[in-house]
């Protein structure tokens, strides 16, 4: 019974079990040695008994079988005999070899370090590419006293770590350099440690200069009037960082509140950059430039930038201002020369000095131009240009441009002619000076150019628009033309086709360039088609506002129509109200001349004091003046009865919207360009005289 037991157990053993006896024949094996060791088991088994007998016993090893790994183990059994079990380790041995595999891939190609100390203090394993940094080759440490290299074990070698301690630490590397390490330690059973160290440097030094960055970038905040803020989609401030922030007034949670608030438009694509001007609670203003660009965390809102830049702006204001006083000084001199050269043509003088007196006055004229000229440009390239929203008469507009034209198209025998599309409506509402201005200029380079035959001003109607009209305009002359390859050229600034054009013509080259900016600020633009010698045809597309108003009340007289007849001005009374000698001089030779009497006053107040002792028929009045200016010195005559309607004709330097405006608002009845041109000074004070 027992004996089938054993037998049983022998066969159905998951071991291969065997016997061999002291000379190594085999006395038996179980059926799994056949299926362990295969075909031609029994040979196999008898060849290993060959191999092995003699072995001291017990014996264990692990043996290749074709493609298997096999374990024997081989016990001493009964007179010298020997026991063997074999057992198939392939997937157990396969797993092993692929685990040491890729310990040996990682230690040859990551940053680490294993290692392994005993509790005497020896290191008993030191490997892996993180010791390469440190010049150290693999085991080259194995035996050393681990505390000689690495002085922290020490504490662990005391007192054993429970669980895994991670820390820092640093070494020098043969360079000079300094390699960061992170290192896990672990007691192992035996009282030693094991532990692994990753090189961090990589990482440390990135941290590093990330952390210096934010320190640059936080000493940029703290420092320059900078602010980086965050608006998310639905219009919150979610970030707000920055020196100056208490300028821009922008405070984190706060809504940016109405829909077409920049920062609104920004998010909408329609803004990436724009200026603003904000007031402070202490009422200062300040600029800031923004630069927006998507919020980068994805969810549709926007980061922005804003530079104070108050500092920038307030100097250019200070240039600007500059610029304007500057060419107000030049012009009152100006003024004067080209004055008093008007006055000495008009005299019996011999024809060789004639000739000098007209060099003065073209020389003297021209500087005009150029004064004028480079004070609009730079307006133009500063962005202070703004446009106006004026109701006007088109008809009307038109003559005055025509008017102004005139003696000097008379003058060179040309024909002026001025052609309106009657479809065209007569009550516009838009900026007529920024209009004259273009048309003067083209119209004077037409007539300036053209020493025979015509100068035609077509208008014609483009579109008819519920509120608003396109204007064709196109200006033809008849004179010496422009060479074709000069088209683009003589739009820019400076620039003229030839380069005799100024001592011919006289100007400065920036009358086309001004002309070009300000169709381009109102969206339009200027072509031009030219041959030599067959005249040019400027041309450009405008569109307008239609007159919202019933009734067109607004005073036309600002473009009022002078006619070319001489009248009578003999004893009219005339108060001339400037504060520059060299002015009222010209001013008054002129008309003394046409028979006028002339009282003067130095400025608003003694013009005031005058008004109310006698009666004047016109008042000529200068605008700025010290003590009381012209504005204000109008207001106060317009108050004094029997002056509500008296004409009260403004002197100025300046053809800015604005100050036109102001003239209107002041109750002015027209003004006079200074320095006026003898023969429209004449007929102004004509017409205003017969109304
Ligand atoms: P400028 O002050 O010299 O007139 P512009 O910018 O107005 O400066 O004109 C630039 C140049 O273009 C002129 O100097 C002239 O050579 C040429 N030009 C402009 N208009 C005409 C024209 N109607 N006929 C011929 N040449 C012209």
């Amino acid at each position: 019974m027992q004996e089938t037991v054993l037998r049983a157990m022998l066969e159905t053993s998951p071991m291969g079990i065997f016997l061999w006896d002291i000379q190594g024949n085999c006395l038996y094996a179980n059926p799994k040695c056949g299926e362990i060791l295969g075909l031609g088991w029994i040979q196999a088994l008898d060849g290993l008994s060959a191999e092995l007998h003699d072995r001291q016993l017990p014996f264990s090893q692990i043996i290749r079988k074709g493609d298997s790994w096999i374990k024997i183990i081989l016990t001493p059994f009964m007179e010298g005999g020997c026991l063997g079990t074999l057992e198939d380790v392939t997937i157990e041995k396969k797993a092993a070899d692929e685990k040491n595999q890729l310990l040996n891939a990682l230690l040859e190609n990551f940053p680490i370090v294993l290692f392994r100390v005993n509790r005497e203090g020896t290191i008993t394993l030191s490997a892996g590419n993180g010791l390469r940094v440190l010049g150290i080759s693999d085991h080259a440490l194995e035996g050393y006293q681990a505390v000689s290299i690495t002085p922290w074990v020490r504490e662990f070698l005391d007192q054993p770590p429970k669980g895994i301690v991670t820390f820092f630490s640093s070494e020098n590397t043969p360079d000079g350099e300094e390699a960061h390490f992170q290192n896990s330690i672990l007691s192992d059973l035996e009282g030693g440690i094991i532990g692994m160290s990753l090189d961090i440097t990589q990482i440390k030094v990135t941290e590093m200069e990330n952390a210096e960055k934010t320190g640059l970038l936080n000493t940029i905040l703290e420092h320059l009037p900078i602010i980086v803020y965050k608006i998310d989609q639905a219009g919150y401030c979610t970030l707000s960082v920055g020196a100056g922030l208490k300028a821009l007034g922008l405070r984190e949670g706060e809504s940016v509140g109405s829909p077409n608030h920049p920062f609104r438009r920004a998010m909408n694509g329609e803004l990436e950059t724009y200026t603003e001007k904000m007031e402070d609670r202490g009422g200062g203003g300040y600029y800031f430039q923004n630069t927006f660009f998507p919020d980068p965390d994805g969810r549709g809102g926007i980061m922005g930038v804003a530079l104070d830049i108050t500092e920038i702006k307030n100097a250019e204001v200070a240039k600007q201002q500059f610029l304007s006083n500057m060419s107000h000084e030049i012009r009152t001199p100006l003024n004067a020369i080209i004055g008093m050269t008007h006055l000495l043509l008009a005299e019996q003088v011999p024809p060789e000095m004639q000739e000098n007196l007209k060099i003065l006055k073209f020389s003297g004229e021209n500087l005009l131009v150029l004064v004028n000229d480079i004070l609009d440009y730079s307006k133009i390239l500063s962005g202070k240009v703004s446009f106006e929203s004026i109701d006007f008469s088109l008809r009307d507009f038109v003559q005055s441009i025509r008017q102004s034209h005139l003696f000097k198209a008379t003058e060179k025998g040309i024909t002026l002619k001025m052609k309106l599309d009657s479809d065209l409506p007569d009550r516009l509402n838009g900026d007529p000076m920024r209009l004259a201005q273009v048309l003067n200029n083209l119209i004077s380079n037409a007539i300036k150019f053209t020493n025979a035959g015509s100068v035609t001003v077509d208008l014609t109607l483009g579109e008819m628009g519920p509120q608003h009209v396109t204007i064709d305009f196109a200006i033809r002359d008849t004179g010496i033309g422009i060479d074709p390859s000069l088209k683009e050229f003589i739009f820019e600034s400076f620039t003229q086709a030839s380069a005799d054009t100024t001592r011919r013509f006289g100007g400065t080259g920036l009358g086309l360039a001004i002309t070009r900016s300000l169709l381009q600020l109102q969206g339009s633009d200027i072509f031009l088609e030219s041959e030599i010698g067959k005249g040019s045809l400027f041309y450009f597309r405008l569109r307008l506002g239609k007159s919202q108003k019933e009734t067109f009340s607004v005073s036309n007289q600002l473009f009022g129509e002078t006619t070319g007849e001489k009248k009578d001005l003999a004893g009219y009374k005339v108060l001339l109200v400037e504060d520059n000698e060299m002015n009222r001089i010209v001013a008054k030779k002129f008309m003394t001349r046409w028979a006028l009497e002339v009282a003067y006053a130095q400025n608003g107040v003694e013009a005031v004091g005058m008004m109310e002792e006698e009666h004047y028929h016109l008042v000529l009045m200068d605008l700025q003046m010290p003590r009381m200016d012209g504005y204000e010195a109008t207001r106060r005559i317009r108050a004094l009865p029997g002056c509500e309607r008296l004409p009260i004709i403004a002197l100025t330097a300046s053809v800015e919207p604005e100050v036109m405006e102001k003239i209107k608002l002041a109750g002015m009845t027209d003004y006079m360009s200074k320095p006026f041109n003898p023969n429209e000074l004449y007929a102004k004070i004509a017409q205003h005289l017969s109304l």
